[in-house]
């Protein structure tokens, strides 16, 4: 199984491309949906934010993502193409760490980003895309992104869009002290947003969203006022800044707009910054005189400085990011072998079985110490003889030779898929969970029912092929 991912992010495209290629979150199951169906595809996620579009696969031959963006986001691939990355093997595993763990964000340690990961994965799960490769990568990438905030302070202060649209706001007016500001939209960003902005100083929030409730919840915490939507055109004009973040998919401020406010306001400049994407503020609108428009990516400048601050904890946690990938390679190595391992166990303790079945029947009534001592013994003959084969099966676990050695695995032990089959599933003992998850996890981490788990969607996994 091969790891594949293309994408944009804040990055490699301009806010430009990326609010064309934006999934909005009630297409993401649909998209998830068709990348599934996109040929070689046998496991996928999606991620899609403000700051990136990403195709996450697991495949068994290389899957062709640039066709699937072509296809499903209709964008002729060419034009994106010096904004597209595309990443194989551990180089997926390293960026959906760094991604979870909110080191590829554009603000680095936001909290936001593992809410947008956990979506991705809820959303790839009830579609079916997620099965045993998936769910390691992400449950792992899930665990990593809390360890990096355990063990390192990138996450430490409350830091987010939202506060960097803020801080920019107190950049551009010295002080908010005294100041009117107007919040559009009544979603996650916008309550952070209108909280910051009350925090510092701004002495009247006005809040406007589509859905009129929301808007007065929020404006009733933060003590604003609140404005219906139908009359943002009529009011936005009574503040000097403006902070937009819906998920609207068209802009909601257009030329004509900021000519309006131009003409009421006599000129007096007007700030808008707009923190959503697609954008909110149509880009012609900045060239109206006396109209200032920042758009997400403006925040970077902003947030420059903050990352020279979190320099040390963010090399910190890149170090712990390797460590987590190679630990990931192990684990993922073993889990290839597992199938092979199992039904090697299964055999062998099918034959000690019948053995002691017919043994039993020589030699009459056996006292429970008698049975416990037959029992003992020949536990530790079929360990003994099966630590070889599967010390080889993991030891080329992960490479081409896997497959020629489980074979001749197979052969020599006389399992073939049907006996497999026969016999039910086969379960893992716990001596091989134990003895695979040594290498890869802390034994707090990997009991038997996490592992059963993993070996019942493997099992699925194989069976869809
Ligand atoms: P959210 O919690 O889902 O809130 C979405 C907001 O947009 C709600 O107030 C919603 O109004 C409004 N909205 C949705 N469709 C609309 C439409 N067609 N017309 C007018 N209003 C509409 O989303 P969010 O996380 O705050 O994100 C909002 C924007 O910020 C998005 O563009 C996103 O890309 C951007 N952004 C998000 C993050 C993040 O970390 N979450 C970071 C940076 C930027 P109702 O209450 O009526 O539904």
């Amino acid at each position: 199984m091969k790891l594949q991912l293309a994408g944009v992010n804040h990055r490699t495209a301009p806010v430009e491309v990326r609010e064309r290629l934006a999934i909005p979150e009630w297409r993401l199951e649909e998209a998830t949906r068709k990348l599934l169906e996109h040929p070689g595809v046998a496991e996928c996620v999606v991620f899609s934010t403000c700051n990136r579009v990403e195709f996450a696969v697991c495949s068994e031959v290389d899957a062709d993502l640039r066709s699937f963006i072509r296809e499903y986001l209709l964008t002729d691939a060419s034009q994106i193409r010096e904004h597209l990355y595309e990443y194989n093997g551990d180089d997926v595993v390293r960026h959906v760490f760094r991604v979870a763990a909110s080191l590829d964000s554009m603000i680095v340690g936001e909290p936001q980003i593992l809410g947008q990961v956990k979506h991705a994965y809820t959303v790839g799960k009830a579609v079916g895309s997620v099965h045993a490769n998936m769910d390691a990568l992400l449950s792992r990438a899930l665990s990593v992104a809390k360890r990096v905030r355990t063990e390192t302070s990138i996450g430490s202060s409350a830091v987010s869009v939202a506060s960097v649209a803020v801080d920019l706001a107190r950049k551009i007016f010295g002080s908010l002290q005294g100041r009117s500001v107007y919040v559009v939209g009544a979603g996650k960003m916008s309550e952070l947003a209108a909280r910051h902005l009350r925090s510092h100083g701004a002495e009247t929030i006005f809040v406007s969203n589509r859905t009129h409730e929301r808007a007065q919840q929020m404006a009733e915490s933060v003590g604003g006022s609140a404005i219906h939507f139908e009359r943002l055109y009529e009011t936005a004009d009574r503040a000097d800044i403006v902070v937009t973040s819906t998920g609207a998919p068209h802009a909601i401020f257009r030329r004509e707009h900021g000519e309006l406010f131009m003409h009421r306001r006599k000129n007096r400049p007007m700030f808008f910054i707009d923190i959503a994407v697609p954008r909110d503020v149509d880009p012609e609108m900045s060239h109206v005189d006396g109209i200032f428009v920042y758009d997400i990516d403006d925040l970077q400048q902003v947030v420059k400085a903050n990352v020279n601050d979190r320099g040390r904890e963010a090399q910190r946690a890149e170090m712990l990011i390797e460590e987590e990938v190679l630990r990931f390679r192990h684990r993922m190595q073993n889990l290839d072998a597992v199938p092979t391992i199992v039904a090697l166990q299964n055999r062998v303790e099918q034959i000690r079985q019948a053995e002691i079945e017919r043994l039993r029947s020589k030699l009459g009534v056996l006292t429970p110490e008698q049975q416990s001592a037959i029992d003992s013994l020949t536990r530790s003959i079929v360990n003994k003889i099966l630590h070889r084969p599967i010390s080889a099966l993991k030891h080329v676990s992960g490479s081409d030779e896997l497959t020629t050695t489980a074979e001749t695995l197979r052969n020599l032990f006389g399992i073939d898929d049907s006996t497999s089959r026969r016999n039910g599933t086969p379960s893992p003992t716990k001596e091989t969970l134990n003895g695979l998850s040594t290498t890869t996890e802390p034994a707090s981490a990997s009991s038997p029912d996490t592992s059963d788990a993993k070996i019942a969607a493997l099992h699925k996994s194989s069976s869809r092929r």
